[in-house]
C-alpha cells in the first residue's frame, strides 16, 4: 500500500482526533525514520520527546524481547522479578526515596492529584472535600475529565464538562500570583519547569527557585509535571535542576520506555508516597514486568550513553546555529537543551506551511501552538546530523 491508501483508510475507520503532517512511517532507527515510499527523514520532534535514546534503540529491544518470552503481564494482584529492581534503580538515577508506576502521562499526574489530595487531609490537616490545587495558565498535563478540567485551552475543554472542583489556574512565570492563590487548605501547585506543549515557554530566571520557596513557607506540596522536560531532554536529569530545585513529587513519563511501551510514574519520598494504602490506587498494567524491564533499559541507556550532557551539549549548539539564522519570519528562538521553539511572527502565517515544507526536505516537525515550530531530536543526535539539517532549516525559514 502506498501513502495515499493509509491516509484513506486511517481518515475512513479512525477517529479524528489528530491533524498528523501526511507522512506515513514504516520503519524507524535512532533519529531517522522512513516513510511507505522509502523517503528517510530526521524525526525532530521524538514522539514530543517520548523517544529521548532514539528509535528502535537495540539495547532496549533487546530487553523487550528477552522480557516478552518470560513474563510480560502478573498485574499487581502478584509480584514479579522485574518491578524492584526498576524502582530501585529509578531511586538510584532520581534522588527520590520512591515510585508509583503507572502507563500514560496523564495517569501519574492523576496520581499525583490524588497523592496530594491524601497528603493534605492526612498530613497537612486540611479538612476533607476542601482541598485545592494551584496550577498555572497555558499548561498541558494530559486529557482525562480532572486535567482538562485546569486546561486554559478551549479547544481541549469546552465540549466536555462539567468538570472537577478543587484547582485554581493562575498566571505562568508569575510567583506572586501563586503566593496570591495559596489558602490554608492548597495542597500542592503543580507546574511544567518548561511548558512544552504551550509552546517551549521557558519561565524567567528564579520562578522556579521562587515556587519553591513559597512552597516551602507554606508548606504546600511542590510538583513538577517533567514528562516531557525530565530525563535529559532539557540538558538535566530534571529541567528543574537548571535552578537547583528539588520538587516534593516529580511526574515522569514519555522517554521512560524510550519509547516502547507506555510507562510513567510518580516519584517522592517516603512521607509522602508512603501514604497510600493497599487498595487505594492502582492501575492492571501499571508496573508490569514488561514495562518494567523495558524502562530499566531505557534508563540505562540515559545513564550509559551520557543523554543528559549529550542534550546539553548538541542542544546549545543547535539553538545558537538556529538563532543565528536570518529570517523574515522569526520572532524568538528559546528552549533549553534539546527542547527548542522557534516562536514565528504573527504575520509568518502559522508554523503548520512550515513544518510541511520541512517534510518536503526530510524533516520532520510539528507545529505547536500554531506559530511555534518545536526542535526536539532523539538526544542521540550527533553534530553532523544538526549540520546536515540546518541549510534546508534555513531555507524553509526564509521562504515566502
Ligand atoms: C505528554 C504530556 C503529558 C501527558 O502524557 P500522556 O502520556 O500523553 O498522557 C502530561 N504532561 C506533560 C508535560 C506532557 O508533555
Amino acid at each position: 500500500m502506498n501513502t495515499q491508501e493509509y491516509i484513506a483508510l486511517e481518515e475512513k475507520y479512525g477517529a479524528h482526533n489528530y491533524h498528523p503532517l501526511d507522512v506515513v512511517v514504516t520503519k524507524a532507527e535512532g533519529v531517522w525514520v522512513w516513510d511507505a515510499e522509502g523517503n528517510k527523514y530526521l524525526d525532530c520532534l521524538s514522539a514530543y520527546s517520548a523517544l529521548n535514546q532514539g528509535h528502535v534503540h537495540p539495547r532496549i529491544v533487546d530487553a523487550l524481547i528477552e522480557q516478552a518470552k518470560k513474563v510480560t503481564l502478573t498485574s499487581r494482584a502478584f509480584r514479579n522479578d522485574q518491578l524492584p529492581l526498576f524502582y530501585k534503580e529509578l531511586s538510584e538515577m532520581t534522588g527520590y526515596d520512591m515510585s508509583l508506576p503507572m502507563n500514560s502521562g496523564a495517569e501519574a499526574v492523576e496520581t499525583a492529584l490524588k497523592l496530594a489530595r491524601k497528603w493534605a487531609y492526612r498530613v497537612k490537616g486540611v479538612p476533607r472535600q476542601e482541598a485545592e490545587i494551584i496550577v498555572c495558565a497555558g499548561n498541558f498535563h494530559g486529557r482525562t475529565i480532572s486535567i482538562i478540567t485546569f486546561s486554559t485551552e478551549p479547544l481541549y475543554r469546552d465540549d466536555f464538562g462539567p468538570f472537577t472542583p478543587g484547582f485554581k489556574v493562575v498566571a505562568y512565570g508569575d510567583a506572586k500570583a501563586i503566593e496570591d492563590a495559596i489558602t490554608p487548605n492548597t495542597a500542592a501547585v503543580m507546574v511544567e519547569p518548561i511548558q512544552g506543549e504551550g509552546g517551549v515557554i521557558v519561565p524567567s530566571a528564579g520562578y522556579l527557585k521562587a515556587v519553591r520557596e513559597l512552597c516551602t513557607k507554606h508548606n504546600v506540596l511542590f510538583m513538577a509535571d517533567e514528562i516531557q522536560t525530565g530525563l535529559g531532554r532539557t540538558g538535566r536529569m530534571f529541567a528543574m535542576e537548571h535552578e537547583g530545585v528539588r520538587a516534593d513529587v516529580v511526574i515522569i513519563g514519555k522517554a521512560l520506555a524510550g519509547g516502547f511501551y507506555p510507562v510513567s510514574a510518580v516519584l517522592a519520598d517516603k512521607p509522602i508516597l508512603g501514604l497510600f494504602q493497599p487498595g487505594e490506587h492502582g492501575s492492571t498494567f501499571g508496573g508490569n514486568p514488561l514495562g518494567a524491564a523495558v524502562a530499566r533499559a531505557a534508563l540505562a541507556v540515559i545513564r550509559d550513553e551520557n543523554l543528559v550532557q549529550r542534550s546539553a551539549e548538541l542542544g546549545e549548539y543547535f539553538m545558537e546555529q538556529l538563532a543565528e539564522i536570518p529570517s523574515p519570519h522569526v520572532k524568538e528562538v528559546r528552549g533549553k537543551g534539546l527542547l527548542i521553539g522557534v516562536e514565528l511572527k504573527p504575520e509568518a502565517g502559522g508554523a503548520r506551511r512550515f513544518c510541511e515544507a520541512m517534510k518536503i526536505k526530510g524533516i520532520l516537525c510539528k507545529e505547536t501552538h500554531d506559530n511555534v515550530i518545536r526542535f526536539a531530536p532523539p538526544l542521540v543526535i550527533d553534530k553532523e546530523t544538526i549540520d546536515w539539517a540546518l541549510p534546508s532549516i534555513r531555507d524553509v525559514l526564509n521562504m515566502a
